[in-house]
């Protein structure tokens, strides 16, 4: 059956919210996979600064025109969902050697768990400074981070 050797990739993430980080990343895989499913977990624990729905909106119309691109969320464990939804790979960015460190042990983990493999991808030296939590943090200080987003949700 054609759909058992889809390139599937899950991008996980809290996009709290999405930044041109993600969108470099996701640009940059789409020619590596025939689908990718930009899913955010939900994590009971954490506080978000944007409801899940607005999250989820967000990242609907930045990936607008993207056929190859759909949206979803989960709970629990990332290598569970990707076994439901049949999806052989993760993809992550990097940032930095603080990001490979975190990365390494989960992904590692992650395989042993499930053989699912994770795929990273090198953030571009444009972006590679752009984290959601600075996003955030101008936000809530009432500053303007627009050109660190993208423009579709602006
Ligand atoms: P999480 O809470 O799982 O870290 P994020 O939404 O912060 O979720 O990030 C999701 C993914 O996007 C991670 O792989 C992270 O490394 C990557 N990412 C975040 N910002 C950037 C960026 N500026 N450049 C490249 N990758 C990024």
């Amino acid at each position: 059956m054609f759909t058992r050797y889809m390139k599937k990739a899950v991008f996980p993430g809290s996009f709290d919210p999405i930044t041109l980080g993600h969108v470099d990343i996701i640009k940059r895989a789409l020619p590596l996979f025939d689908e990718i499913i930009i899913a955010i977990g939900i994590n009971a624990d954490k506080k978000y600064m944007f409801s899940l729905s607005e999250r989820i909106n967000y990242l609907k119309k930045t990936f607008a025109k993207e056929s190859k691109i759909s949206i979803d969320s989960y709970e629990g464990l990332t290598v569970n969902y990707c076994q439901k939804i049949n999806a052989a790979f993760i993809l992550r960015g990097l940032r930095n050697p603080a990001d490979f460190e975190f990365e390494k042990a989960i992904a590692v983990t992650n395989r042993k768990l499930s053989g699912i493999e994770t795929v990273f991808l090198l953030t571009s030296a444009e972006t590679s400074f752009i984290s959601s939590s600075i996003v955030r943090d101008i936000i809530r200080n009432g500053g303007d981070a627009s050109t660190l987003m993208p423009e579709a949700i602006l």
